[in-house]
């Protein structure tokens, strides 16, 4: 018979959150049953820390679904158990089964009793002497360790079932998405800004993207690789919408009335505005960018100073402090680094002036933007014109 198995995945920070704390549960459990709608019904529930996990039918894709609630943020740890008959045999008989291979390949192990079901005739201690001996006597390599076991059997009893449990793995960690408001991501199809929203997202943020494009001197295939970028990220955030402001016009005219050093700053903050008018539109909270200091001269402290001043909303730069290896480290972790290192021209990368000033000020920035009197407009229809991407979650990118 095939064994019945069930995800256990353990919260993390969440557990900290006091009378907030049924507000993060209900998050964790609805981006766990929407990451798992397409694999088939599952109940979802928890109890002390725990989300549990179970399959409604039999035959459902469960190596597809541990993989997606390891990506759901909130969980610290997550697990496979095998459920079986609470009679004692049947739990030896079930270890056995589903854990005889690992135990093959260690020395050392532990076993673990947790009783929900406080009338079963053999109490913690008990059952883990009396299914310790049982497995010490099928594989004769091993021995306890109860100190450091490299691998340690944790056995369940509960009302109506008992759960022997596999190793516990490192998850997604953070806090569950939507329980810390939402934002607008600015997404570039470079390595930063995917990382960027990884790391606002997993502090509990929900997220929508906002890409620029000017055609035609960025092309169909670099919107078509931010879109795959956004599909890459959905595994982790969830569904959203990836916003395409036709950016040509604005950029024109800020090349043509600019002065060439300061370029870069005007146009950072001419996206900025238009950013902040879409987001406000769409009760967005706040901005989120790739920014890490000194990495180029728009990155200056003086040059952001000038970009922040531009709009209202905050801009959150998560990797501020970071070091470009770091940002590529995560990157790679989260499997958006292959698609960023794609080589496709971003808008920021065209009409840039071989000398960008990287100590501006506000007051020359001002100065010369009060010459340039089309652009609020031009921003305006930018804005007004924006394309609406949906991204939805396990979306194949045609890139
Ligand atoms: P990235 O690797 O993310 O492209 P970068 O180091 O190349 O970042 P910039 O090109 O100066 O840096 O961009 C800084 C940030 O501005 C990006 O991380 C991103 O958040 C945003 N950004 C840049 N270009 C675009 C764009 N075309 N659309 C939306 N946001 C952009
Ligand atoms: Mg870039």
């Amino acid at each position: 018979m095939p064994i019945q198995e069930i995800i256990l995945a353990y919260q993390g920070e969440m557990t900290l959150k006091g009378l907030n704390r049924g507000k993060f549960e209900a998050g964790l459990a609805k981006s766990i049953r929407h990451r798992l709608e397409e694999l088939g019904p599952f109940k979802v529930h928890s109890a002390q820390s725990t989300v549990f996990i179970e399959p409604r039918e039999e035959g459902l894709d469960m190596d597809e679904a541990f993989r997606r609630v390891s990506r759901v943020f909130g969980i610290v740890k997550i697990s496979r158990a095998a459920c079986c008959d609470k009679d004692f045999a049947a739990i030896c008989d079930t270890a056995e089964a589903y854990l005889g291979q690992s135990l093959r390949s260690v020395r050392t192990f532990k076993v673990e009793a947790k009783r929900a079901d406080k009338k079963y005739p053999m109490n913690s201690p008990e059952i883990c002497r009396e299914l310790g001996a049982y497995l010490l006597s099928r594989h004769n390599h091993l021995r306890v360790d109860v100190h450091n076991p490299q691998i340690e059997i944790m056995v369940e009893i509960r009302d109506h079932a008992a759960y022997v449990h596999g190793p516990k793995v490192e998850a997604a960690g953070g806090l569950p998405v939507g329980t810390s408001g939402r934002a607008l991501n600015l997404l570039s199809g470079g390595i930063d800004s995917p990382v960027a929203a990884y790391c606002m997202a997993r502090r509990g943020l929900a997220l929508h993207h906002i890409h620029f494009a000017s055609p035609p001197y960025t092309s169909l295939r670099a919107k078509l690789k931010v879109q795959a970028l956004a599909c890459e990220l959905s595994e982790y955030i969830g569904d959203c919408v990836l916003f395409v402001v036709p950016y040509t016009k604005p950029q024109e005219y800020i090349r043509d009335h600019a002065p060439a050093p300061l370029f870069t700053v005007l146009m950072r903050r001419s996206m900025l505005r238009i950013a902040n008018k879409v987001a406000s539109k769409t009760g967005m909270e706040a901005l989120i960018t790739g920014e890490s200091l000194a990495q180029v001269a728009s990155q200056t402290m003086a040059a952001l100073a000038c970009t922040d001043a531009a709009q209202s909303l905050p801009v959150l730069r998560p990797l501020i402090g970071m070091d470009k290896s770091e940002i590529v480290a995560i990157s790679r972790r989260i499997g958006t680094f292959e698609t960023s290192i794609e080589p496709y021209e971003d808008c920021c990368t065209i009409f840039t002036p071989p000398h960008p000033k990287t100590k501006p000020t506000l007051a020359e920035i001002e100065a010369a933007e009060a010459k340039m009197p089309g652009l609020a407009e031009l921003e305006q229809t930018a804005a007004d014109e924006v394309e609406k991407i949906f991204i939805a979650i396990g979306q194949q990118p045609d890139f």
